[in-house]
């Protein structure tokens, strides 16, 4: 697990508590980056209303789950909240080998994983403006029970403990400017000499 990767591509992590928006922030740096691919994640937790199978995650039962571990198939994974998240290892790979940017959605453990992993993962963490507005946020999308909410906020005060080591910050106030934060982190790391010195041409 802590071998490190050399890729072409850009890896980007995108980590925040759940009820943050994230998935909405995604959804919307969809149209606005191009050539960005998110990976899909395999879990344990049942599939909500709103969610499809293959698109949100693969979800599976425990056996399935543990057997891609034991396979050696995960590139990283967790337990949360009573659940399995992770991420396949051939899908990411794959794109990164094809210069893709990639965006793991994964809580802060899985992040520490990638970033020992991959140190040029570009590391992102969403906040909410307040405490009070991401228990609002868990309430409104009402898809848990109480005991869930509690919890969720519980790793929420947690995980944003770690915030400090991630390389950007974001607030998730109003969704358009969190997404163009994102968008010019995304275009800025895409920039940087390490990745974009190939691109100089001296004589067409
Ligand atoms: P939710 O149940 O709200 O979809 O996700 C719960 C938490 O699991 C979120 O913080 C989400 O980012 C994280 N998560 C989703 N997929 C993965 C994954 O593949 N690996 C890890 N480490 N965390 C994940």
């Amino acid at each position: 697990m802590n071998k490190e990767v050399k890729s072409e591509g850009m890896l980007v992590v995108l980590s925040a508590p759940s009820g943050c928006g994230k998935d909405t922030v995604l959804a919307e740096l969809d149209g606005r980056v191009e050539n960005l691919r998110r990976s899909v994640s395999m879990t344990t937790r049942k599939m909500r209303d709103d969610e499809t199978d293959g698109a949100d995650y693969f979800f599976v039962g425990e056996s399935d789950f543990e057997s891609k571990i034991n396979g050696g198939e995960m590139l990283e994974y967790t337990r949360y909240n009573g659940h399995y998240y992770g991420t396949l290892k051939k899908p990411v790979d794959e794109l990164l080998k094809k210069g893709e940017t990639v965006v793991l959605k994964i809580e802060v453990e899985g992040a520490g994983k990638i970033r020992s992993m991959y140190p040029d993962a570009v590391t992102i963490f969403l906040v909410p403006p307040s405490m009070q507005t991401l228990e609002k946020r868990l309430r409104k999308r009402m898809s848990e029970g109480e005991r869930d909410i509690r919890n969720r906020m519980a790793i929420a005060v947690c995980e944003i403990k770690h915030a400090d080591s991630y390389d950007y910050i974001v607030v998730n106030d109003q969704i358009d400017y969190a997404v163009s934060d994102i968008c010019s982190i995304i275009r800025a790391e895409r920039l940087k000499t390490k990745r974009s010195l190939n691109s100089i041409c001296l004589y067409e």
